[in-house]
């Protein structure tokens, strides 16, 4: 009784990108509830367990509640000490170390978890204020190849569809994308009309996999040549719409020329799928009134991730099946506010999809910012794994970690501890104390976080959501957006970058004009419309429903996307392969959900899945203790789990544990166009511990 709640605030999730509508319950101004909201488009009152519990973490016991810094080098221990201390100290060591090495030697890590106000306003910092261009986001770990993919194919970002497309389609192909466990409550979604039929490709059984009609478990990093096949059957039955083709796409004959090779036979043996199933998916796919593509991580998290995505819009342009109900690419996003990330910052395009390349762009920009055009960068400044490289060789020697934790997150730790111990001054803001990555840090700066800050998030189909405060900030915790404004002032950029600025809502006001005219306009709608209404996407329902894109000639663009073997492959020594991936109870590398005593105990430790036959060889037993050793390192102690889930020959192991790091041993490749990390596959041995 004492813990019913005396208001509901309404508000959107800050886990995950699906963007779930919730009411929080407070009781003399402590949260002691959460619950869907109802009236959500989204979610229509339903939350997944991280969801329903994410108010506790409001007041968890690790959160970050005061500036801490070392005052003698990293081995010196953390110190409170007050907010004026930590920012002049932030302001003058970077502007030491700018004024010895170069603007460029800060680097600038941020996240997906900020609101598109703050997103906004930092960049504004990063860019007019300390005036680096090395700013990249953990988006770069988690969605850079759908960016990368879709600028390939269609000249921007913006994933194309929405989740009633997922919901209306006559098939849904879902590749790499365990929703089931990373996106729960959109794959509610999944088979709710009558006939719709889901083709999932994942070399796991997974928990999607598992509700499939089909489910095609190709071998690991064959997913490009299953698409080229499905492609090369289409091509061969007539059932592409040449009309579609002919009016808004360019490349068909060439297209038509490479996936010749791609024959069932060719596609059979390096798919491990038969040739008859490979013909039924083509058939099945080719035939659909409206066919979905959706995908996640297994596409993303590779050396070929962006040619990847490229490859599955391929097949929506040979079928016709983007910009109407239904069919559409559709990169399932990561984060929360990943999509506000992509269209608000500076990382991967200037503010509102704007070219770094084009004068045009940055002129329109400058302009409305009421500063130089060549204030503006003329290219991309370093991604996350270029700063992290580009400290390894003394090029970036300050870092400003905000929201994130690359201890825990980034590949090949190792590489990361060379980039940290390099580093001359490290900032790490964060809601949470300590995290893994405050190991290294020099200075702390002490964030709010979800729940005690307003604005808005933009969820994987556009749908810009309110997010409001229902609990104010512990011990001397700030909000980012001020953390940003009190830096600009120390700066001396204040008035000049945020003239007149008061709160996230005139950011918001701001960015509205700034997005203006462009694919990302947000300028049609307020804050109260956007809460209202649970959300409003921008550009509509779907993008491209006129078949214009947004290339120089207004058509899209097929690629050709040869499959290429993963780097890692195993061998005598290291023969197995090692993919990763997450568990519907937690996030991330758990600086939250490990603090839910409810989540935590749900799944305290990681684990590692092996095939029945693969333990039998090795003699090991059902929860073994056993050691995964890649090239790079060793994780030990890990619980053994012996399961049908993964095929011979492949182990699976969750991200999200400090304590077992699955990124001891993962390899640091990246995708050369993306720069997103090769997540999914390394060649391990297995022994018992
Ligand atoms: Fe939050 Fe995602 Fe769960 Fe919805 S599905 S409640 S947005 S974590």
């Amino acid at each position: 009784e004492s813990r019913v709640a005396d208001k509901w605030t309404k508000t959107t999730c800050g886990y995950c990108s699906v963007g779930c509508g919730m009411l929080v319950g407070t009781k003399d101004g402590k949260p002691v509830a959460a619950r869907g909201n109802p009236d959500h488009p989204v979610n229509l009152g339903k939350l997944c367990p991280k969801g329903l519990s994410e108010h506790l973490i409001v007041e968890a016991p690790g959160r970050a509640k005061q500036p801490m810094l070392r005052r003698n080098g990293r081995t010196s221990p953390l110190e409170p000490v007050s907010w004026d201390e930590a920012l002049d100290v932030m302001v003058s060591r970077i502007g030491s170390i700018q004024q010895e090495h170069g603007r460029e030697s800060l680097g600038v890590i941020s996240t997906g978890q900020l609101l598109t106000e703050e997103f906004y306003t930092l960049g504004k910092l990063v860019q007019l204020g300390f005036r680096t261009s090395n700013y990249d986001g953990n988006t770069t770990l988690c969605m850079a190849s759908a960016v990368s993919g879709y600028k390939l194919s269609f000249g921007s970002d913006g994933p194309p569809g929405a989740y009633a497309d997922m919901e209306s389609a006559d098939v849904v192909l879902l590749i790499g994308a365990n929703i089931a466990d990373n996106h729960p409550i959109l794959c509610n979604r999944l088979r709710k009309r009558p006939g719709q039929l889901l083709i999932v490709v994942d070399p796991r059984v997974t928990k999607t996999a598992m509700m499939a009609d089909m489910h095609l478990p190709v071998k690991p990093r064959s997913d490009i040549a299953l698409i080229n096949g499905i492609a090369h059957i289409l091509l061969r039955d007539g059932l592409i719409d040449r009309s579609y083709l002919a009016h808004h796409a360019d490349g068909l004959d060439d297209f038509i020329s490479f996936v010749a090779d791609y024959t069932p036979e060719a596609v059979s043996k390096t798919t491990g799928l038969s040739v008859a199933v490979l013909e039924s998916v083509a058939s099945l796919y080719g035939h659909a009134k409206s066919a979905f593509i959706g995908w996640t991580m297994g596409v993303n998290h590779s050396t070929q991730g962006a040619m990847t995505v490229a490859a599955i819009n391929n097949l929506s342009l040979l079928t016709g099946n983007i910009g109407r109900p239904g069919g559409a690419p559709f990169s399932i996003t990561g984060q929360c506010n990943a999509m506000g990330s992509r269209e608000a910052s500076f990382t991967s395009s200037l503010p509102g999809y704007r070219k770094f390349e084009s004068e045009e762009d940055r002129n329109q920009l400058a302009a409305l910012w009421n500063v130089a055009p060549n204030d503006l960068p003329t290219r991309r400044g370093f991604a996350y794994p270029d700063i992290v490289e580009a400290s390894v060789r003394g090029e970036v020697k300050a870092l400003w970690i905000i929201a994130t934790n690359p201890v825990v997150s980034f590949p090949n730790h190792n590489l990361l501890k060379q980039a940290f111990d390099s580093a001359e001054f490290i900032v790490v803001q964060d809601g949470f104390y300590p995290t893994p990555t405050m190991e290294y840090a020099d200075l702390v700066l002490p964030a709010a976080i979800w729940g005690e800050k307003e604005g808005t998030y933009t969820n994987s189909e556009r749908r810009v959501s309110k997010v409001n405060a229902f609990a104010v900030p512990p011990g001397e915790a700030r909000a980012d957006f001020d953390i940003f404004v009190a830096i600009a002032e120390r700066l001396g950029v204040r008035d000049r970058i945020y003239p007149g600025w008061t709160s996230t809502h005139d950011a918001w006001l701001e960015w509205q004009r700034v997005s203006a005219g462009r694919m990302c306009d947000y300028s049609g709608f307020t804050w109260q419309q956007v809460e209202d209404a649970g959300g409003i996407q921008w550009g509509g329902e779907r993008l491209y429903r006129d078949g214009i894109f947004p290339r120089a000639n207004g058509r899209a663009l097929l690629h050709c996307v040869p499959c290429i073997p993963f780097a890692e492959q195993p061998d005598a020594e290291f023969n197995f392969i090692l993919n990763t991936g997450r568990t519907v109870e937690h996030w991330h590398t758990r600086t939250k959900t490990g603090q839910v005593k409810l989540l935590d105990a749900m799944v305290p430790n990681a684990w590692l899945e092996m095939n029945p036959i693969d333990a039998e060889r090795l003699s090991l037993r059902q929860h073994d203790r056993i050691t995964v050793t890649s090239r790079r390192a060793s994780v030990p102690d890990v619980e053994l789990r012996i399961t049908g889930i993964v095929a011979p020959g492949q182990v699976f192991m969750p991200f999200h544990f400090a304590e077992h790091n699955s990124n001891l041993v993962t390899l640091g490749d990246f995708d050369p166009i993306s720069r997103e990390p090769n997540y999914k596959q390394c060649a391990v041995r297995i022994e018992r511990t």
